[in-house]
């Protein structure tokens, strides 16, 4: 793993193109720095042992974001990994809605034709007869047309359902194939502080398509014994994406997902995680609950479902230990 490991530092030192949000806002931290500060200063304060994440590094209370005086252009992140079930739409859903509630404009983008991410923000997809497919397909399709609004202020989605399955196929024909989707966001990145693209489980074609747009990519790990089976793979593919199509292109980080502080096994897997890749595993960890499923059968995220759950407190985490990073507006 170690050659995955030095890979992925060497992504976050060259990435970066995306300027620092909010004028008169700290610099876009250096993770361990500011790691190190808050948790000395609380050490020195209180006496008491400085809070650590859960592979030993110091955590510190990731502030507040600070409202933003004006919005755009929207940071683009796709949440990729091409094995299923790990949290990329349970993870797009409740960072979307911890953005928008810190006052954030987010637009998320269902980019798999199983229409999870609309599902589970209460679109019915199969019901549209203008989706994401139109906008990719379609000449003269216009964005606006599509994009809806969800029950979640400053949170909106173009929505995708089972339409989209064609769009792979039919795309391989088209000239620039590759950034159709970056095409089709144009005329509202503007509109947005953070743009999320879910991603289907493959690394085909619409996969492809959303790294190219994207500024930066966040990968969900299940906190299980097979997780990292793969991940060589994916970071190859952002490698030669970021190559051949789209220099600005940056692993933002890896985010461990239903993850189980009772098991040993969990811990070892996220132990593992840290070693290949270092300080790109971000250090909010998405514990496993019954919640996630139970809201998205209402059909809403976490943050509104269940508001004091743990669950909803960790994607708020998520959201600022982002926006710390300089990952999110
Ligand atoms: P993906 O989009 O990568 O396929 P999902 O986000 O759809 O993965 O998650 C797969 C299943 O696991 C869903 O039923 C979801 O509700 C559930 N799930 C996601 N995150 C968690 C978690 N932290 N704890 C428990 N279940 C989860
Ligand atoms: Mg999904």
């Amino acid at each position: 793993m170690a050659d995955v490991s030095s890979q992925a530092e060497t992504q976050h030192e060259t990435g970066g193109a995306y300027p620092a949000p909010g004028a008169g806002a700290p610099p876009a931290a250096t993770h361990g720095t500011s790691a190190q500060r808050t948790a000395d200063g609380r050490a020195a304060v209180d006496g008491e042992a400085p809070r650590v994440d859960v592979v030993g590094r110091p955590l510190p209370e990731f502030p507040e974001p600070a409202p933003l005086a004006s919005h755009g252009p929207g940071r683009i992140i796709a949440m990729c990994n091409q094995k299923g079930g790990v949290g990329k739409t349970t993870t797009t859903i409740n960072l979307g809605a911890a953005l928008a509630e810190y006052g954030r404009r987010v637009l998320l983008v269902d980019f798999d034709p199983q229409g999870a991410a609309s599902v589970g923000l209460g679109v019915n997809p199969h019901e549209l007869d203008r989706t994401v497919y139109n906008l990719l397909m379609e000449r003269g399709a216009d964005v606006h047309d599509v994009l809806v609004g969800t029950d979640v202020e400053n949170l909106d989605l173009l929505p995708a359902n089972i339409d989209l399955s064609a769009a792979e196929v039919q795309l391989v024909g088209e000239v620039a194939r590759e950034s159709v989707l970056s095409r089709v966001l144009r005329p509202v990145v503007d509109d947005y502080d953070v743009i999320l693209v879910d991603c289907q489980p493959s690394l085909g074609l619409l996969t492809v398509n959303a790294l190219t747009a994207a500024h930066g990519v966040l990968i969900p790990l299940e906190c299980e014994f097979f997780a990292l089976r793969g991940v060589a793979l994916l970071v190859e593919t952002i490698e030669k994406v970021r190559d051949r199509l789209n220099p600005r292109l940056d692993v933002d980080g890896i985010l461990a997902t239903m993850f189980d502080s009772r098991t040993l096994h969990s811990r070892e897997v996220v132990a593992r995680v840290h070693e290949a890749f270092g300080d790109k595993l971000l250090q909010t960890v998405i514990g496993r609950t019954v919640k996630f499923p139970d809201a998205s059968v209402a059909a809403e995220p976490i943050t509104v479902y269940a508001p004091s759950h743990p669950g909803a407190h960790a994607y708020r985490q998520l959201a600022r230990e982002l926006v710390a990073r300089g990952d999110a507006a």
